[in-house]
C-alpha cells in the first residue's frame, strides 16, 4: 500500500512574535512500501510532517493517499491501520511492561483476555522485552523504552507505521538492536522513520528524502544517490585557519575535526588542486552537498493529477 502526497503545506503563526513559520512548503512525496527515511536537520519540518501522516494535524493545503485511504478526510480509517512512535514518547513510570501494553491493547480494541494475552507476549518478545516485562518502565534504558513504544505502535498489526526521531539519545548498542527491530518490521509494510542521523537512512532504508526548511530537496535511492557522486569527492587535510580561503575557491561540502585540524570534503568533478585525495563518497556526502545546494541530481516535484 504506497503512500502519496501531493502539495502538503503547513505555517505555523507564532502568537507571541506574530510572525509565521512555513513548516512544509509544497511538498510531495511517493513512499512505496518498506523502509522509508526522511533526512533533514532540527526543524526542517519533519515532526510536522509525521503529525499530518498520522492524522494528528491539519495541513493547511496538500492531499495524501494511503492506498485507496484519503489521509485527511478520512482519519478514522488511517487510524484502524496506523502505527505511531511520536519523538516523545511518554510513559507511565510506575507502571510494568506488561501491564500496561495490556492496558493499550484494551484501547485498541482487544477485549478478549485470551488473544490479547497472545499478542502482547508476541509484541513483548518481537522487541526483546519478554525478559524484562515484569520491570517497571521507570526503570527501563531509553532504548528499551523506544522499543516498548514500539511494541504499542506495532498492536493491531499496522500496515502503515511512523517513528519519529527514534534514535536520538539512544546508546550505539541500543541504536542497532532498535535499528535492527525496524528493518524487520519493513518486510511486510511501509515504515516511515525520521531523523537527523545520516546512518539510520544509509543503514537501513532502501527509499529516503531530505528536507530542509520545510523544502525536498532530494527524493532518491540512497545507493543510487551515493554513486552519482563517484569520484566527485575529494577530501584534505588542512589547518583550521585555512578553512576560510578554501571555501572561497572551492565547493566545500562538509567539514569535520579530526586531530586537532580540520578534515574538509569537496565536490569537483575534476581534481581541485594538490593534497587532496579522492575518496568513496557516502551518503553523509549525499546529504551534506544537496543540504549546501551542490547536487546535481535533479528533484523534480511531482504534479498532482487530482485537482
Ligand atoms: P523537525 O521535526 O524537522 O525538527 P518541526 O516540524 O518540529 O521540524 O518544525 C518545523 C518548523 O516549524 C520549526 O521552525 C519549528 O520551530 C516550527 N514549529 C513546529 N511546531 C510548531 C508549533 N506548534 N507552533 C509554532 N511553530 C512550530
Amino acid at each position: 500500500m504506497p503512500l502519496e502526497i501531493y502539495n502538503l503545506s503547513k505555517t505555523y503563526r507564532n502568537d507571541r512574535s506574530g510572525g509565521t513559520v512555513q513548516a512544509l512548503a509544497d511538498v510531495s512525496l511517493t513512499i512505496p512500501g518498506g523502509m522509508y527515511g526522511l533526512l533533514g536537520p532540527n526543524g526542517a519540518g519533519k515532526s510536522t510532517l509525521m503529525r499530518i501522516l498520522a492524522t494528528l494535524q491539519e495541513p493547511d493545503a496538500g492531499r495524501i493517499q494511503l492506498g485507496n485511504i484519503d489521509v485527511i478526510n478520512q482519519k478514522d480509517e488511517v487510524r484502524k491501520t496506523l502505527g505511531y512512535l511520536p519523538q516523545e514518547f511518554g510513559v507511565y513510570p510506575k507502571a510494568r511492561a506488561e501491564d500496561l501494553l495490556d492496558y493499550f491493547a484494551v484501547l485498541k480494541g482487544f477485549s478478549q483476555r485470551k488473544s490479547r494475552n497472545e499478542v502482547v507476549e508476541a509484541l513483548l518478545r518481537k522487541t526483546n522485552l519478554w525478559d524484562v516485562r515484569k520491570q517497571k518502565l521507570g526503570g527501563y534504558s531509553g532504548g528499551m523504552r523506544q522499543r516498548f513504544g514500539v511494541a504499542v505502535a506495532l498492536l493491531g498489526n499496522p500496515k502503515l507505521l511512523i517513528v519519529d526521531e527514534p534514535t536520538a539519545g539512544l546508546d550505539p548498542a541500543e541504536r542497532v538492536r532498535f535499528l535492527n527491530l525496524l528493518s524487520e518490521l519493513g518486510e511486510n509494510s511501509v515504515v516511515i522513520l525520521s531523523t537527523h542521523i545520516v546512518e539510520d537512512v544509509s543503514e537501513l532504508c532502501t527509499n529516503m528524502a531530505i528536507i530542509n526548511k520545510g523544502r525536498i530537496l532530494l527524493e532518491a535511492q540512497p545507493l543510487q544517490a551515493v554513486s552519482m557522486l563517484k569520484g566527485k569527492i575529494w577530501r584534505k587535510l588542512i589547518e583550521k585557519n585555512a578553512l576560510q580561503e578554501l571555501t572561497r575557491t572551492h565547493q566545500v561540502i562538509s567539514t569535520r575535526l579530526l586531530s586537532g585540524r580540520t578534515l574538509v570534503h569537496v565536490q569537483s568533478s575534476h581534481t581541485p588542486g594538490s593534497g587532496f585525495e579522492q575518496v568513496e563518497p557516502d551518503l553523509e556526502d549525499v546529504y551534506f552537498s544537496t543540504m549546501v545546494g551542490n547536487n546535481n541530481i535533479e528533484y523534480t516535484p511531482k504534479q498532482d493529477s487530482k485537482p
